[in-house]
């Protein structure tokens, strides 16, 4: 069995067809899925969804590439992260890849789901794209480490996995690590401890090879365990089952 640790189903690639999408993934022995928030104002849609399916959780936050959205505060993340199926805060974090001009406003927003997380003692999902030394500053001076969390779509140098396992952070491979241009990255697979590791699609982007360049989807998530089994010399079986367990110790999710 497996488990996506973050995809986004309310966008309009998966949005319209999530009954098949979830079917899908079922067949796929994907047993449970984080539908991440990017925007306050596509909370509502990520929060039904995970009401009305029992396999599905939800996070709230405002994705660092979101120029135009309601700018929450520590007590609107707070509130909407008491319900029980919202599991985390994010994504958030900092990407100076797509934007260039001066971030602040990135930062800000960055240290306030920080502080959202801590009040609330749910961990953070964190999003960093060509901005490692600010994401992990930032990470140790709101003290981050009290909430935990999880570097998703990890793309960065083993240095910096190190660096985010010592804040007692997890470490999830997207789809990226089956491309064949991703050595790099493949080459700090094996040296992830085995409890700090996780899977994600990322869907509906970065589909993993053989799909690339299609909407990617949560049954997906298949693909990149047998990445990482190849590169960990473990069998599938049991980088399902670590990922797993994983995925609900850090997010406090029952089977
Ligand atoms: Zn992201
Ligand atoms: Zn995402």
């Amino acid at each position: 069995m497996f488990v996506d640790s973050h995809c986004h189903l309310s966008f309009a690639e998966l949005a319209g067809d999530v009954g098949a999408v979830l079917d899908r993934m079922r067949q796929a022995q994907v047993t449970q899925v984080l539908n991440v928030c990017v925007r306050m104002e596509e909370f509502a849609q990520v929060l039904a969804l995970a009401r009305a399916q029992a396999d599905v959780f939800a996070t709230v936050g405002v994705h660092p590439d979101t120029e135009h959205s309601i700018e929450p505060s520590v007590d609107d993340l707070v509130c909407a992260a008491s319900d029980p199926k919202v599991l985390a805060i994010g994504e958030t974090g900092l990407d100076y890849y797509r934007l260039a001009e001066p971030l602040e406003w990135q930062r800000e927003r960055f240290r306030v789901h920080i502080r959202a997380a801590r009040e609330s003692r749910k961990p953070l999902v964190v999003h960093s794209r060509a901005a490692p030394e600010d994401t992990l500053r930032i990470l140790r001076e709101e003290r981050a480490a009290d909430a935990g969390g999880v570097m998703h779509c990890f793309t960065e140098s083993l240095e910096f996995a190190r660096s985010a396992l010592d804040l007692g952070f997890y470490i999830s491979f997207s789809g990226i690590v089956t491309f064949r241009n991703a050595l790099t990255l493949q080459q700090v697979v094996p040296h992830i401890p085995g409890d700090r590791l996780l899977i994600e699609t990322d869907a509906p982007y970065l589909a993993p090879v053989p799909y690339r360049g299609k909407v990617n989807e949560p049954a997906w998530v298949v693909q990149v365990a047998h990445k990482l089994a190849e590169l960990r010399s473990e069998s599938v079986e049991a980088i399902g089952r670590l990922t797993t367990g994983n995925f609900r110790r850090l997010f406090g999710v029952q089977a």
